[in-house]
């Protein structure tokens, strides 16, 4: 069963995908993502777009349980899934890898953006990876995901929210870049930039470790960037792996999230930017590196949330952060930011 139940509470899509119990225990020394499993091209790749076996979306999604009432909506789990192999080497690091192989890897999440965003009933596209045994990763091999919704989920919402309240007020201007001025400005949470991107420890970061990587040029999605803004997304994204891998001496556990702009489909249903609509449209015009356009108030970045907070403490996601959304770090993030500068030099010498 796959299917789409909405929470009329929080007004959120829940996705069902009970048939995601039934994946198999892989054998311990069997990878269906090395070449020799015949899932992937015997002679080896560089990178690959692996359609996920147990998809929790998909394009042709089976009919909901008939389970609907008044108050119980459901509906098609209808999006795309799929994993994207970073490399065919089993053990490969993405803190190892050269310059060119970084790049091919921003270049498959270019491709993969682009072509499920062209599908108009896909509303939003998810990139991701999530690495280690703490957040449950079951295959060692590199690989990240990317999902297609057919919604926008909640959290991208709020935020889109948040950005175009912040361009009402102040006639169309984009929150993020001027959150990236602000932290260049004050430094103390910068960890390393290069000409295209910037990775700092956010002021309000409600996590210890959690860095944010952002575009320096008002660039709304990753299908929109130049060629020179991919290498360096590319290497400006593995060098953070390298600098949380060098913190402990040990490979690093993370969730890397890319935010992107809503599809094309979904802005052109007005879905995911109502409130922006109107806000934005008043700054449309605006001129500045950081006026909106299009009614769009999306500025490509990532973040990422560490699941540890030392090399042996996790940091649990526990009542008041699950069930209150009510954040507390541990941590100062001005020192937090410092021990990853530190981390990165270690990684870069
Ligand atoms: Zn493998
Ligand atoms: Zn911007």
């Amino acid at each position: 069963m796959a299917e789409l139940r909405f929470n009329p509470i929080s007004r959120e899509w829940v996705m069902v995908a009970s048939h995601r119990q039934a994946r198999p225990q892989m054998p311990k020394d069997w990878c269906p993502f090395c070449p020799g499993s015949g899932r992937v091209p015997d002679g080896g790749f560089d990178v690959l777009r692996y359609p996920n076996d147990f998809p929790a979306l998909s394009q042709s999604p089976p009919d909901p349980d008939d389970v609907a009432g008044p108050l119980f909506r459901v509906a098609p789990a209808y999006g795309r899934c799929e994993v994207l192999l970073y490399s065919d080497r089993h053990t490969a690091t993405l803190a190892g890898m050269a310059d060119g192989h970084a790049r091919k890897i921003a270049r498959m999440w270019r491709e993969c953006y682009a072509d499920l965003a062209a599908d108009p009933k896909i509303k939003y596209v998810f990139l991701f990876e999530n690495r280690g045994d703490a957040v449950g990763v079951t295959m060692p091999h590199p690989h990240g995901q990317v999902y297609g919704y057919s919604y926008i989920p909640a959290k991208i919402q709020a935020e889109l929210d948040g950005a175009a309240a912040y361009a009402g007020e102040r006639g169309g201007a984009c929150l993020y870049c001027d959150l990236l001025a602000e932290e260049r400005r004050d430094g103390r949470r910068v960890i390393f930039e290069n000409d295209h991107f910037t990775v700092y420890v956010p002021f309000f970061s409600p996590i210890t470790y959690g860095a944010h990587v952002t575009a320096r040029r008002h660039v709304r999605h990753i299908a929109e960037m130049t060629e020179g803004e991919l290498d360096a997304l590319g290497t400006t994204v593995r060098d953070c792996a390298g600098m949380y891998d060098a913190l402990f001496g040990a490979a690093f556990p993370y969730m890397m999230c890319m935010y992107n702009a809503p599809t094309p489909g979904a802005l052109r249903d007005g879905c995911g930017e109502s409130d922006a609509g109107g806000a934005a449209a008043a700054g449309c015009g605006e001129s500045g590196a950081g006026a909106l356009r299009d009614g769009c108030v999306s500025h490509f970045h990532v973040k990422f949330y560490p699941p540890m907070r030392s090399a042996d403490k996790q940091q649990f996601f526990a009542s008041s952060e699950t069930g209150a959304g009510a954040w507390c770090n541990p941590n100062c993030p001005e020192e937090k930011a410092g021990e990853l500068r530190a981390a990165y030099k270690k990684y870069k010498a």
